[in-house]
């Protein structure tokens, strides 16, 4: 079972506190979430998940950390200035506006007002997703030369990066460069809870090979990525895989394959239950080109000006020296956090007939670990025993204490956000030194010695 939809999820985090309105005492902001005490333990476990598969478990990935806000001429040369922009129209009935790749069309092609159903439509014109900023104190707020943006995406950091990774860490190719970071992009329709933001986070690897290694390492990410994404959580009936046309590649790429989730399990049309979760792109020779001093067009002018390096790589094996292609696997922490909530959602009755809900968390991605309840909170010693194994625990896994209910209650709000076990302390601990175990589920107990249970705990969190 997996959650029938977003709204599910979008009332189980406020209810829990993994995910609220952005500002919202002032009324909220559009499309903007904060990450509450459990979503940040979430995000957090994917990003180091990521980090952990990408980075320390291979050996051919370093990791880098670039800035947000980036000199203007990185989005000029990467082509973001002029082409990185949705087509914009309006309703003339309704007067929404919308992106028109995202509408559907009629009977006669004319695209369709998803609001009202009108397909009486301005023509559609390219509207920046890039936002911008001044740097400095500068007397007019739009002086060309303050002018900055903050990144729409950390693959460029990355690239401008290139020369001094390969440098500094003595690699050669196939190598890459990995990096989780923000992203800011002015949609024209944000929406559907953290699927669609105007910030957000991505983990984003480019990977370097030889020009006629990359349709193969290409193929080689896009089945590792099914492997990672499994290994999270997510099952393979709610993912799929979506080769994109020719007519949707960006300027930059070859190849171009979507892993789409089932985001929107309630639409009739299975095709529309599905929207992407990740994109990994072939982006050829073409980023380290555009960034580079050296390459020459037809009349022998240098294509751009202002770079001060050359990003070719001197290959010592062959005596040649050329641009590499980059593999390009981009995907979202925010669409993976929801992803993963929407994958371990499961309904159980109990024997009083009561609906609970339970979050088959992985335990990698439990945002607790373990919860340690005292049968009975006016038992100072009961007390006192749950707070020391808690202490106890909390060095090897995230475990926290909670007396705020009755032990039904308890159990219920652990199940609801996925904690893998509760360790119950109740009068017999106090004479027999042991515990009892429970499972998230099955609702199995278990009686566990004291001295046994962080081994217990350690080794059932690791299956
Ligand atoms: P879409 O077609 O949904 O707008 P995109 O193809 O523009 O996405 P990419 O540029 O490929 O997205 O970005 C890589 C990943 O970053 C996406 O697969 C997604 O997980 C995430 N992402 C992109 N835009 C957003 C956004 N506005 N909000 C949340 N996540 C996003």
């Amino acid at each position: 079972m997996s959650a029938p939809n977003i709204e599910t999820i979008v009332s189980l985090s406020k209810r829990r506190g993994f995910v609220y309105r952005a500002s919202d005492i002032y009324g909220g902001l559009g499309s903007s979430w904060d990450y509450g005490p459990l979503g940040v333990e979430l995000a957090n476990n994917i990003k180091k998940a990521w980090w952990n598969w990408v980075v320390y478990e291979r050996d051919d990935i370093e990791g880098v950390d670039s800035s947000i806000i980036l000199n203007r001429n990185v989005w000029k040369y990467s082509g973001h200035e002029t082409t990185f922009s949705d087509p914009l129209v309006d309703c003339r009935e309704c007067k929404a506006r919308l992106r028109q790749d995202k509408l559907d069309t009629d009977a006669e092609g004319k695209f369709i007002c998803s609001n009202c159903g009108s397909t009486n439509l301005t023509d559609p014109r390219p509207f920046n997703l890039m936002f911008r900023t001044t740097i400095g104190a500068v007397s007019a707020d739009d002086d060309p030369a303050a002018l900055a943006y903050l990144r729409p995406e950390t693959a460029q950091g990355i690239f401008v990066n290139f020369k001094n990774v390969l440098d500094t860490s003595r690699r050669k190719l196939p190598f890459g460069i990995a990096q989780i970071g923000k992203a800011f992009r002015n949609e024209v329709t944000p929406g559907n809870f953290i699927f669609r933001t105007r910030e957000f986070e991505q983990m984003e690897i480019e990977y370097f090979v030889k020009p006629d290694e990359a349709a193969s390492a290409h193929q080689h990410w896009i089945d590792g990525f099914h492997g990672w994404i499994n290994s999270i959580g997510i099952s393979d009936v709610n993912l799929k895989d979506y080769e994109q046309t020719k007519e949707e590649l960006a300027h930059y790429s070859e190849r171009t394959v979507d892993i789409l989730y089932r985001f929107f399990p309630e639409r009739g049309d299975e095709e529309k239950q599905f929207d992407e979760l990740m994109g990994i792109a072939n982006r050829t020779d073409y980023d380290l080109r555009v960034h580079s001093k050296k390459p020459e067009d037809a009349e022998g002018k240098r294509i751009n000006p202002d770079s001060t390096e050359d990003l070719s790589y001197f290959d010592s094996a062959t005596n040649e020296r050329f641009y590499p292609y980059i593999i390009e696997p981009s995907i979202g922490v925010n669409r993976t956090l929801l992803a993963v909530m929407m994958d371990a959602y499961t309904e159980k009755t109990n024997e009083k007939g009561e609906t609970r809900v339970i979050l088959k968390l992985r335990p990698e991605m439990a945002p607790i670990k373990a919860a340690v309840l005292p049968l009975a909170k006016n038992k100072p010693e009961i007390v006192e025993m749950a707070k020391r194994l808690k202490k106890d625990l909390q060095p090897s896994m995230r475990a926290v204490y909670d007396d705020t209910g009755g032990i039904g209650k308890l159990y219920a709000r652990q199940d609801e956000i996925g904690t893998p076990f509760c360790v119950t302390v109740d009068h017999e601990s106090l004479e027999d030194n042991a515990v009892t175990v429970r499972n998230r589920d099955t609702w199995e107990q278990e009686r566990v010695s004291v001295d046994q249970l962080k081994e217990y705990l350690v080794g059932k969190l690791a299956t």
